[in-house]
């Protein structure tokens, strides 16, 4: 999808002002009345319909009159709501070059004030399989109207909240700077994933290590559930870093075992095939894998880690990510994984007429990736705190 940040710098305090208000309106209701958007913002003379008409050419929100007439945040609308968060914040001032296009994530680098290059992930739940999550209704129904913008909110938390608690054990990861809605900012890896590499100078001490990241992560509680060669970068020096955590779950969760070995295989998989390595991996009945892996040879086994809750989770659970936030999102990805991605309906045919997920359709349209120059987000107009809105300081 297109992330024309150029927009952002001639939206005006009150455009800012009438989106937010249509995102405080999506708490409640699929498809916020004007009126209502009216109320939130709050501005004088009916200024909020002569907004709304900018915001909608835009494509900051969408008119829907399927059920009754009003409008909803779309990704962009989303998307610019949390960068001029993040940039009235500090936390960066220029958009650059995006550098990855996932299934559920773009991501850019974004530069500081001083120069630094960060990289920025929007999450985006429910883009490829909105209907899935229709089809899941009954574990999310009270917000069944909203739900991209929520899945793809816990995903930020979620990602945000693993990325802290990992770097301040000294797990490599990128360093998790902030985030705000949907959207993560961290430290910029210098390297490439596995995937890319065809050369390795010591694919057994990359091997070691990565298995025993593997490992090192089960004693702490956590499994990583995607721990592939595209979830792992490499830099010149062969130094590994970890990345994408809204999947992780608990040692206690009940897939625990079958997730462990998930990873493990994976990475098996992939350094036999890529680098020739002639590591055997048996299966023990119900042990789960047994290799050589580790300077002392050590057995690994998922059944001997110790199935504690993980300190790590009181980390977690302190930094806002509660357990119904990760219940929510499991109940997604699972619902996710079952569904296969079958639901994939491109040619837009809505069989039951409810136009709900035009949100995340309209903008699987364009998915190319795009080439927007490093913009400065410098505000002109930058909006104040309102001392007198229904508006939440941010
Ligand atoms: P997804 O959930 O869509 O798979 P990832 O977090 O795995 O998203 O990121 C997708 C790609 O973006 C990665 O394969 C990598 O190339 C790039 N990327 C993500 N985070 C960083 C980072 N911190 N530094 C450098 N590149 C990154
Ligand atoms: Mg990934």
């Amino acid at each position: 999808m297109k992330l024309d940040v150029n927009a952002l710098r001639y939206l005006s305090k009150d455009d800012f002002r009438v989106l937010t208000a249509v995102e405080m309106g999506m708490r409640n209701h699929e498809i916020v009345p004007a009126e209502l958007v009216d109320r939130i913002a709050g501005l004088k003379h009916g200024g909020t319909y002569k907004v709304l008409k900018n915001l909608l050419k835009h494509k900051l929100v969408h008119h829907d009159s399927s059920k009754y007439d009003g409008f909803r945040l779309t990704y962009l609308g989303y998307d610019f709501l949390a960068i001029k968060t993040l940039v009235n914040r500090g936390v960066f001032s220029a958009v650059g070059r995006q550098i990855g296009v996932g299934k559920e994530s773009d991501i850019f680098e974004v530069a500081t004030e001083d120069g630094t290059v960060l990289v920025m992930k929007l999450h985006r739940l429910g883009r490829v399989s909105f209907r899935a999550v229709k089809s899941k209704r009954d574990y999310l129904s009270h917000r069944s109207s909203y739900n991209w913008l929520y899945l793809s909110r816990l995903a930020a938390l979620k990602e945000f909240a693993f990325m802290k608690a990992l770097g301040e054990h000294e797990f490599p990861v990128p360093t998790a700077i902030d985030c705000n809605r949907h959207c993560v900012v961290m430290s910029l890896i210098q390297g490439y994933p596995l995937v890319q590499v065809k050369q390795l100078q010591n694919p057994d001490d990359v091997f070691e290590t990565i298995i025993g990241l593997i490992v090192c992560l089960a004693e702490h509680g956590l499994i990583h559930c995607d721990f592939n060669e595209f979830n792992i970068m490499i830099d010149d020096n062969e130094k590994i870093t970890m990345i994408d955590f809204p999947q992780m779950v608990s040692v206690s969760h009940r897939n625990a075992k079958m997730y462990f070995d998930r990873d493990i295989e994976c990475v098996f998989k992939f350094f036999r095939k890529r680098f020739n390595l002639s590591y055997e991996e048996e299966r023990e009945h119900d042990e789960g894998l047994v290799c050589d892996s580790g300077e002392d040879g050590g057995r690994l086994c998922f059944s001997s880690i110790e199935k504690s809750a993980g300190f790590l989770d009181k980390e977690l659970a302190a930094s806002g990510f509660t357990t119904k936030d990760q219940d929510d999102i499991q109940k997604y990805i699972e619902g996710e994984k079952e569904n296969g991605g079958e639901d994939d309906d491109e040619d837009g045919d809505d069989e039951d007429g409810d136009d709900e997920d035009d949100a995340a359709a309209e903008e699987e349209d364009d998915d190319g990736p795009i080439g927007v120059q490093i913009s400065s987000l410098k505000i002109a107009d930058q909006p104040e705190e309102s001392a007198t809105s229904n508006i939440a300081d941010e």
